[in-house]
């Protein structure tokens, strides 16, 4: 971290400031030059407040040269991290497939679907029991139930599942789940994350709608800061000031997430469109922009589904969609994960 002193800064408010750093264990390298003073900091600055010091009245500006986040850092890691969830992985050159409805509707529904998108190459099923919707009257979940749905789903077909959680008390109700998953709207939901860093289960943590990429990591740090390493990063588009579709998928977010973190990084094209012609053209260039996987909502009956049915391809458009994947996987050297 540097901090630049004003001109004029006060000697005494200078030794104070000095002071207060060395006690938290942080050397000083001071420059003085004709116009400024700046003080380079070195150590550990990441428990450091940047806005408690930038509003001292010797400070003119402070910026920080390495980032706040330790654990998700790829400095720190420079391998990729691959994560093992029930008996497939994310990362380290696998893309890996997600798929399944927005919503667990039934025991029949969840099965079906769980038996097509298998047929057709993924390795993960995705299915919400406790749904975060804009609208307290839209449909919310089966709750318990559609977990217990999904671990017959799980029983039928061997697919590992993921599913979002929205409370730290339902925590116990996830024991058998392969794969959490922190939904958009509680990315910085920080005692969420703190609890889902005691466990062991890895945590799908999708990205916040209005999330920079350091506060996204950052939230990924939460989780890694309490112990659990197991963390992949979920790209599903932002909002923008462009009304056409239901998010933008920022596409760029990914190599940039890759350059800055050894964690995986999937891409959730069907969130990002909101329109399932547009989640086809998403995920190409998902997987040509490096991602390691891909979360896809289907549903045997789009127009009559609980949630997110315009977004959702049918079993055969889907079938159609992985055969794109597997031919620009292959494309792009990556291998599909089985
Ligand atoms: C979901 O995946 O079901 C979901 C609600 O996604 P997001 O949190 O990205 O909106
Ligand atoms: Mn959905």
């Amino acid at each position: 971290m540097i901090v630049i002193l004003k001109h004029d800064h006060n000697p005494d408010q200078l030794d104070s400031l000095v002071a207060w750093l060395q006690e938290k264990g942080i050397a000083i390298h001071t420059s003085i030059g004709e116009a400024n003073t700046i003080l380079g900091l070195v150590g550990d600055t990441s428990k450091l407040d940047i806005d408690l010091i930038a509003a001292l009245d010797i400070v003119e500006d402070v910026k920080r040269v390495q980032e706040p986040y330790k654990n998700a850092n790829r400095k720190f890691h420079p391998e990729d991290t691959v994560i093992q969830v029930g008996n497939t992985q994310i990362g380290g050159g696998n893309l890996t497939i997600m798929a399944g409805p927005c919503s667990v509707e039934s025991e029949e529904h969840v099965v079906a679907i769980a038996k097509a998108v298998k047929a057709s190459g993924a390795t993960m099923l995705r299915g919400g029991a406790f749904k975060p919707r804009t609208s307290p009257y839209a449909f919310q979940g089966l709750h318990e139930e559609g977990i217990r749905l999904l671990l017959e789903a799980k029983a039928a077909t061997g697919l590992p599942i993921v599913t979002e959680i929205m409370n730290t008390e339902h925590i116990p109700l996830f024991e058998d789940v392969d794969m959490i998953q922190v939904g958009a709207r509680n990315m910085q939901n920080f005692e969420l994350l703190k609890e889902l860093g005691h466990l062991k289960t890895p945590v799908l943590l999708k990205r916040g709608l209005s999330s920079t990429i350091e506060e996204f990591l950052m939230s990924a740090e939460y989780i890694m800061a309490g112990g659990n390493e197991n963390v992949v990063l979920c790209e599903r588009g932002i909002r923008t000031f462009e009304p056409s579709m239901r998010n933008t998928l920022d596409i760029s977010a990914v190599p940039m997430l890759k350059s800055r973190t050894h964690l995986p990084v999937v891409v959730d094209p069907s969130h990002a469109a909101g329109i399932a012609w547009m989640v086809e053209p998403l995920a190409m260039a998902a997987i040509a922009a490096g991602a390691d996987g891909l979360m896809i909502e289907v549903h045997n009956d789009p127009p009559h589904a609980k949630s997110d049915g315009a977004q959702s391809l049918t079993p055969a458009q889907f079938a159609a969609l992985m055969e794109k994947v597997n031919g620009a996987a292959a494309f792009f050297g990556e291998t599909l994960a089985v």
